[in-house]
């Protein structure tokens, strides 16, 4: 089932009248990380376009959970330009499902919106503050030439075009599919994706009556694979996971292995939706999930990295969202000077570099570690039994799972 959500946001212009002027900026990828970053460049009046591939709204593979992080970072784009009306709804309980084994622990400072919902009013925020919005347009290759880069991008009608602009943005997710052209291809530029990596699997479930409250995320962690579920705004049941592909290939489809996570977690427990409607549904898949690409392209320093597109762990602790806005703003505060003129390229990219890894780092390696430990089923449902011995304890790892610290702020 899909969900519906109407828009106004129509192409701004067509990828010919796109490739007729350079631009101060362009942004490859309307994501939360793309459109954020083309709302904080386009109001200090620069010249920003922002293409994606796909027209808006589109669904995308997430768990829809708003970290506190991200909550901040929305709360900070609100401020510095036209008001988000976002009517994000709190997100109260955590469960936590392992072998049979359940557990639950309040989670006071998370919030839940659809990407559909999301994703479309960060770029009507974005249109609304000055940027040119130009979907269904995939870039592909970038050159340099001089002061410029030159994107080449392939149009609705297949038609093959070169945008010119003084600094691009690559917020394309986890395709980040935007090659060098060939003369200056080097295999050492791939991303680097550890063995082992799993793909993300999302669907959208019905409205269903019963145990699944709207305000509470579920997390049941199988054999090869975790699964969260949250109910939406229109009453759908977001479903999302990261799956090792070995299980894939086991399973007859996606459905089956979404549906034996759930079973092998839920065990003899009540599993909250009815695991049979997972068969009818459609399920969309994403490349591999944890890879590092970098921030900047150290040899053209007039390329920017921001969102997944830097890099990405598993999505268990539901922060990618988070990160990618505030990516964006750091991108952004580093390519504009305090009187909003473009910054001297290799400053700017010292500068992002740098504020990058002091916010982001230790998040980074907090979840890692907390996707490390979540390769052993057992460990987690043995964790979930002690939390029942020592309920305080419960409280402390949820937070350090979670990024969610006593003050009620992610650490930044
Ligand atoms: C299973 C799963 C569950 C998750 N759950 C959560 C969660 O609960 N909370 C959370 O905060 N995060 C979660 N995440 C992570 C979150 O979805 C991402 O971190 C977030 O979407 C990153 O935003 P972004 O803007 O960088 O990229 P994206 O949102 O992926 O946007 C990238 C955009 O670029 C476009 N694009 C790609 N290639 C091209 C191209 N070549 N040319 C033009 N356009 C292109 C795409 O169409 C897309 O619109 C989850 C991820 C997965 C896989």
């Amino acid at each position: 089932m899909t969900c519906h959500y109407e828009t106004d946001l129509n192409a701004s212009v067509d990828s010919q009248i796109a490739a007729a002027d350079p631009w101060d900026v362009v942004i490859v990828g309307a994501g939360p990380a793309g459109s954020a970053a083309a709302t904080l460049l386009a109001k200090n009046g620069l010249r920003v376009l922002l293409l994606d591939r796909e027209d808006l709204p589109r669904p995308k593979v997430c768990g829809c959970c708003l970290s506190p992080m991200a909550l901040s970072e929305l709360d900070i784009l609100s401020r510095q330009s036209t008001p988000l009306n976002l009517q994000i709804q709190s997100l109260k309980k955590l469960t936590i499902a392992s072998q049979g084994y359940v557990s639950s622990v309040p989670y006071a400072t998370g919030g839940v919106l659809s990407r559909l919902n999301l994703d479309t009013q960060l770029a009507t925020q974005a249109v609304a503050t000055g940027t040119t919005w130009l979907p269904n347009t995939r870039a592909f290759r970038w050159q340099t030439d001089g002061d410029f880069v030159l994107l080449s991008v392939r149009s609705k009608n297949d038609e093959i075009y070169q945008i010119q602009t003084r600094r691009l943005l690559v917020a394309a997710g986890l395709h980040n599919a935007i090659r060098r052209d060939h003369n200056h291809f080097s295999e050492k530029k791939r991303p680097k994706r550890p063995p082992h990596n799993r793909i993300g699997l999302g669907a959208t479930l019905p409205s269903i009556g019963g145990p699944l409250d709207p305000e509470h995320l579920i997390m049941a962690i199988g054999d090869g694979g975790y699964c969260g579920l949250i109910r939406l705004e229109d009453n759908t049941i977001d479903v999302a996971a990261a799956i090792h592909p070995s299980k894939l290939r086991n399973e007859k489809s996606p459905a089956e292995a979404l549906s034996h996570i759930l079973s092998e977690a839920f065990n003899s427990s009540t599993c909250p939706i009815n695991i049979s409607t997972l068969k009818e549904m459609p399920i969309r898949a994403t490349p591999q999930l944890t890879h590092q690409t970098g921030a900047i392209d150290f040899d053209c320093r007039k390329i920017f990295r921001i969102g997944d597109a830097v890099g990405y762990i598993e999505p268990f602790t539901g922060e990618g969202i988070g990160w990618a806005l505030r990516s964006a703003r750091l991108a952004s505060e580093a390519l504009v000077t305090e009187d909003g003129r473009l910054r001297q390229a290799d400053q700017a990219a010292a500068r992002y570099h740098r504020r990058y890894h002091q916010s982001l780092a230790w998040h980074h390696r907090r979840c890692r570690l907390v996707s490390l430990a979540l390769r052993s089923p057992h460990l987690v449902s043995t964790s979930i039994q002690l939390a029942g011995c020592f309920p305080s304890l419960t409280g402390t790892v949820a937070r350090l799972i979670t990024g969610n610290f006593p003050t009620g702020k992610a650490i930044s």
